[in-house]
């Protein structure tokens, strides 16, 4: 037999090798803008069709490159920033394995126009799957032009595999965001399908973090400064007060370079610690510069990882200048604990934070329905009832038969039959702005008023979600709200769902909004604050199935609408809300998991008081 083993051709090495560098369009991106950068352009125009997968094209005005230097760029291997091993240990530039454009030009069509500025004419070079096309001589700008056309145009498995253009667009954004923020000295403009989504004028590193997430983030950012011989640290954290749910705007930068790291992620995330609600998380954008051959960034092929010679010196230092920032401000008044949308808050926390508890804000509709339209296990044991609100409540619950969270409504209107008037008999007692507390037939049941109210919410929210009918409440002064970039296409994405749920949105620009509508019953509320907080929700998880998407967004709304520990009920808000609770498709169980209530028997309560 004879040999079989051969060297691969190198059209097919670097689509192999263009799987590891480009996996998607915003890989491209990234690289192609990291090489703009390294050429030291002063503006970048990167311009988009179908969220690159037509088109990718980064226009640059950095050194350009000579004719044969244009042609050897799509070699593999061929960099012009590192020529020996020991350069990998003083690596200031983004790019330095001389790949990436081998790789991309490996899996699509590329036409590279490139003039350095001492050149009287510059060069055109088209190559389409790693095989060169033509060359010639043009005319053209100084700087470097390179347009990526038909991505993976030969490799139909993987071209199939891409996202929706939403999804792909928001992980060009990523990127984009991840280059531009830190490079605040370099003009960037982003067009979308010959929109302008982005123009970022040069300016101060903050002033790029509100060019890019929105005007709202001039008043939420801390500066954070500190400086050693071998180590500075320079940025922002944002304010505790508006801590997000979900991951966000994390930022690491090391030498203007973005990077993911768990470990000192949590020196910054410590440095919060007690400011922030549970579950929530800090922003930051932080930039370190440090000596390029303390770090090393050859460890993954998209280099967003870091390996640092001494990690546990940058995490103290990290921790320290966080603190520092935190504590020269005062920052406990600000911590808004209305504006915050977590139940798990301990309400210890609230009383050592010295907030006046504010009155109720729950408004009831006296025309809500609740026996309309419910699905669920005690739809059937109800009589539907038109009464009003604090006459309707008729429940008892028993939980002798000690089946855990099945309760159980049973003669719901026996009392009714014995002619007592239920109403009077029936006594709401609010304990510490948190528990309800009422006498059953069983003995005494304990609800959780925020709870209750998150299952209330959250079962007409979705209710509401399905029928796909407009709920909302005209407002006098309508709000408006201006967004990053992918929040407003988010935003639109979702703009039908927002209107079932109140919240009418009408988009006036780009990026701004404005809300006409807000949810039923809810005049007073933010509705802004709102919309961003269910931005978040959705943002940092494009895999959310379209199924879970109702859900979601009813669990979110509802958790921020739900009335909170602290406030005060009357007791008609306190029959409303048990009212309401009962009527519920499950009554007991918060859409969290969380019980809701619990009912001490006579049993319990007298095995209490021996
Ligand atoms: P690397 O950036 O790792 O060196 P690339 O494949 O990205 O590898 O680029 C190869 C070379 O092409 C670079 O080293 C650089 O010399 C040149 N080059 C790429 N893009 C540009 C550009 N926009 N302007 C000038 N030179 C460029
Ligand atoms: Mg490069």
């Amino acid at each position: 037999m004879s040999d079989i083993i051969k060297l691969l051709p190198d059209s097919v090495a670097n689509q192999i090798a263009a799987g590891e560098v480009v996996q998607r369009p915003a890989s491209a991106v990234k690289e192609l803008l990291e090489n703009a950068i390294d050429a030291g352009a002063g503006h970048v125009d990167l311009i988009l069709k179908d969220a690159g997968k037509l088109l990718i094209q980064v226009i640059d005005n950095g050194c350009g490159m000579s004719e044969t230097d244009a042609r050897m760029s799509f070699e593999r291997h061929a960099t012009s920033k590192i020529s020996k091993a020991e350069d990998l240990f003083a690596i200031r530039t983004m790019g330095f394995r001389g790949e990436a454009l081998a790789s991309i030009a490996a899996i699509a069509q590329i036409e590279m126009k490139t003039r350095r500025h001492e050149d009287e004419f510059g060069t055109t070079l088209l190559i389409e799957g790693s095989v060169f096309k033509d060359q010639h001589i043009c005319q053209c700008k100084p700087g470097t032009s390179i347009a990526v056309k038909n991505l993976f145009f030969n490799v139909p498995a993987r071209r199939n595999f891409l996202k929706t253009t939403q999804a792909e667009l928001r992980h060009i954004y990523d990127e984009f965001h991840r280059v531009s923020l830190i490079h605040p000295e370099i003009g960037f403009t982003l067009t979308h399908n010959d929109k302008e989504v982005f123009h970022l004028s040069t300016g101060s590193f903050k002033q790029r973090i509100v060019a890019l997430l929105g005007s709202a983030y001039n008043e939420r950012l801390l500066p954070v400064s500190l400086s050693t011989d071998s180590l500075q640290i320079e940025g922002f954290v944002g304010k505790p007060a508006f801590a997000k749910k979900t991951r966000g705007e994390q930022y690491f930068f090391v030498n203007k370079r973005f990077f993911k790291h768990p470990y000192l992620h949590h020196a910054v995330e410590n440095a919060f610690h007690e400011l922030l609600p549970k579950d929530s998380f800090p922003a930051y954008f932080l930039h370190l510069s440090i000596d390029a051959a303390e770090i090393d960034i050859n460890i993954h092929p998209t280099k967003t990882e870091v390996n640092f010679q001494d990690t546990k010196i940058i995490y103290a230092m990290l921790h320290a200048a966080v603190k520092k920032s935190l504590g020269q401000h005062d920052l406990s008044p600000k911590i808004d604990f209305d504006s915050s949308s977590d139940h798990g808050i301990d309400f210890g926390d609230i009383s050592r934070l010295n907030r006046v508890v504010s009155p109720p804000t729950i408004q009831i509709n006296p025309d809500y329905n609740p026996f309309h339209n419910l699905g669920g296990t005690f739809k059937s044991t109800f009589r539907p009832s038109n009464a009003p609100v604090d006459e309707k409540w008729r429940i008892f619950y028993d939980d002798s038969q000690e089946k855990e969270s099945q309760p159980l409504i049973d003669e719901a209107f026996n009392i009714e039959r014995q002619n007592v008037d239920f109403r009077q008999s029936v006594k709401y007692l609010q304990i510490q702005g948190r528990y309800i507390v009422t006498s059953v037939k069983s003995g005494l049941m304990i609800i959780d008023q925020h709870l209750a109210h998150y299952r209330i919410l959250f079962e007409k929210f979705l209710r509401q979600l399905n029928e796909q009918r407009v709920h909302s409440q005209q407002v006098l002064f309508p709000q408006t709200i201006h967004l990053s970039a992918p929040d407003a296409e988010l935003t639109q994405e979702m703009m039908p769902e927002l209107r079932c749920l109140g919240l009418s949105l009408e988009a006036i620009g780009n990026r701004t909004f404005v809300i006409n509508g807000t949810p039923d019953g809810f005049g007073e509320t933010d509705a802004a604050q709102i919309i961003e907080q269910l931005l978040e929700t959705f943002k940092n998880n494009s895999l959310i199935p379209q199924n879970d998407k109702k859900h979601t967004l009813a669990r979110s709304m509802a958790l921020q609408l739900a009335i909170r520990y602290g406030q005060s009920m009357s007791e008609t808000e306190m029959a409303s809300l048990i009212d309401q609770l009962f009527a519920c498709g499950i009554a007991d169980v918060a859409p969290d998991g969380k019980k809701i209530l619990k009912v001490l028997t006579i049993n319990e309560l007298s095995s209490l008081i021996k």
